[in-house]
């Protein structure tokens, strides 16, 4: 089987299932415990914590551990938001973009629901792109938050973040950004991206599901969203997940270290493939931008066919990958990061994402492209001849 489903989840890795390990069973303490046991794992999660923020450039204290990117993302849209707003009543509306990860974008739903916020949404062109003019017809004084994502999950488009950071900022307004995706492949210095707010997922990564990290700059106030024992500096109460910390530590490092050779290897066979697509099935259209975009992702439209249709030939030709955001799948409606870049529901309904690890090889993806052109070409006919 050829896994091209990475941006969904990653294996996790042997050097991080080895990390990981001891805080799992020998070394199984409470970082809250006064004991031998409970200060291991405490130094183990500050030494992860450490790890974590030479990556990002930033100090520990501003590193708060999350159950993943989910938990990162609500933490920061909903907890800048609330607690800006605690300060100053007058800030009630949150900017997101149109193509933002349900965690992002169903946070600031929430605000508007339950908190009486109003929701800006910045349109992207049909590149999947923010551009700085949009973004800036939407600031307003009362604007509490900007929440726009690093890289897209669906179409791979890579936003310039420190533009759309320095115009909030001219503004006075906090910048978060969603990492997810682009961890593991675009440099994730915080203070070049100069960002205030940045979360990350482990286990797209190769950590296990269920880790991850948000960065918040030096005093930015967080409403927390858990309350208990005031755990991660009372950001994020309950005892803490050691194991899951160690692992997203290391598997960043990691990755982080292996980022530059992995981008410029992988984006040459994603090119490689993307050629390979176009050649082989006419009427193929390629979403996201042309070359802003996540060296990890390739994805299309099949006119003529069905997404869901073209995934299953292709899984039944040894290829696996998926029809868009895992997020949606099992929902029949058509991708809304798709109809935000004027892709017709029609269109959107025949998406195909195919998404890498640093490990895939050239000939996994010659096999892919000829499988793909199989599998349209198959389920072409099939709509177009129905028994
Ligand atoms: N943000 C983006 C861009 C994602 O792609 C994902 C997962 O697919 C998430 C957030 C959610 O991360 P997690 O699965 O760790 O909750």
């Amino acid at each position: 089987m050829i896994f091209l489903d990475a941006a969904s989840t990653t294996p996790v890795r042997r050097e991080v299932l080895e990390a990981m390990w001891p805080y799992l069973s020998g070394e199984f303490g409470n970082p809250s415990s006064h004991h031998s046991l409970g200060e291991a794992a405490a130094s183990a999660l500050a030494d992860a914590r450490s790890a974590v923020a030479k990556v990002l450039d930033c100090r520990a204290g501003e590193i708060t551990f999350t159950s993943g990117g989910t938990e990162a993302d609500n933490l920061a849209v909903k907890g800048i938001a609330l607690a800006r707003q605690a300060a100053d009543p007058s800030l009630n509306r949150v900017v997101i973009s149109a193509v933002e990860h349900p965690a992002v974008e169903e946070s600031a739903r929430y605000l508007e629901r339950v908190h009486g916020f109003t929701v800006d949404v910045v349109p992207v062109d049909g590149d999947g792109l923010v551009t700085v003019e949009a973004l800036g017809a939407v600031l307003r004084r009362e604007t509490a938050l900007v929440s726009i994502m690093y890289a897209n999950n669906e179409v791979g488009t890579v936003q310039p973040v420190a533009d759309l950071a320095r115009a909030a900022h001219a503004l006075h307004i906090p910048f978060h950004t969603d990492a997810v995706q682009a961890a593991g492949w675009l440099p994730l210095d915080v203070k070049a991206l100069g960002v205030d707010a940045l979360s990350l997922s482990g286990h797209k990564l190769g950590a296990p599901k269920g880790s991850g990290v948000l960065f918040t700059k030096g005093r930015l106030r967080l409403e927390p969203l858990i309350h208990g024992g005031g755990q991660e500096r009372g950001r994020r109460s309950g005892t803490e997940n050691v194991a899951g910390a160690v692992a997203v530590a290391t598997a960043l490092n990691l990755s982080h270290a292996e980022a530059a050779a992995a981008s410029a290897d992988v984006a040459a066979l994603r090119d490689n493939f993307i050629a390979a697509v176009r050649e082989a099935v006419p009427g193929v259209v390629l979403t996201g931008h042309p070359s802003r975009r996540l060296p990890s992702v390739a994805s299309f439209c099949f006119p003529g066919t069905s997404g869901e249709s073209v995934l299953l030939e292709l899984e039944r030709l040894g290829v696996v990958c998926s029809s868009g955001s895992a997020c949606a799948a099992g929902s029949d409606a058509p991708s809304s990061v798709l109809l935000a870049l004027g892709i017709s529901p029609e269109t959107a309904q025949t998406a195909v994402r195919f998404s890498f690890t640093s490990a895939v090889t050239a000939a996994e993806l010659e096999h892919a492209a000829a499988a793909v052109a199989a599998a349209v070409g198959r389920v072409r006919n099939l709509v177009n001849h129905p028994k």
